[in-house]
């Protein structure tokens, strides 16, 4: 019988997102798979919706609007800040990408304006107001083990690559 993606089972991935222009945005080449335990909110919940049902060896190509995705582009995640809430290395520019943890845990950020007193940041995610256009290829699916399920998360092809935390 051929097992089908599902809830606690580890699905090896491979796929490529693109953007409405067709430039890819981010990969997984079938040589390096990515690993995610289905049903745990590994990806964001509507990939995993798309994926449930598929074996190994199929593809699927599919769109998430971005609302579905990383969500609209929010002009309200803009926000100005006192350079001194900065770090002063490297020196802030405009375009700047950046990580920083505001109280919310860390998250990206860009640097939209620079002024000699204030720094306007951007907390839109980089995806956030992006149709996501996926093409995903099943490669593997196994059991999770206890510890997997447990965590929430794989543990790498074969699950051996425990750690603590
Ligand atoms: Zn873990």
């Amino acid at each position: 019988m051929n097992q089908t993606v599902a809830t606690d089972l580890v699905i090896g991935v491979s796929y490529t997102l693109r953007d409405r222009d067709g430039q890819v945005l981010d990969e997984a080449d079938e040589s390096d798979p990515l690993y995610y335990l289905h049903g745990h909110d590994n990806l964001l919940p509507r990939v995993e919706e798309q994926m449930a049902g598929l074996t190994i060896g199929d593809s699927k190509s599919f769109e998430i609007p971005a609302a579905d995705g990383y969500g609209e582009h929010d002009a309200n995640a803009f926000q100005q800040i006192d350079r001194s809430h900065l770090p002063p290395d490297p020196e802030p520019e405009e375009g700047m990408a950046l990580m920083a943890d505001f109280g919310m845990g860390p998250q990206p950020y860009r640097i939209t304006r620079v002024t000699s007193d204030n720094v306007t940041i951007d907390l839109n995610h980089p995806l956030a107001g992006v149709d996501l256009h996926f093409t995903m290829k099943v490669l593997a699916i196994r059991a999770a083990t206890d510890e997997e399920i447990e965590h929430g998360h794989a543990h790498g092809p074969d699950g051996s690559h425990g750690h603590h935390h």
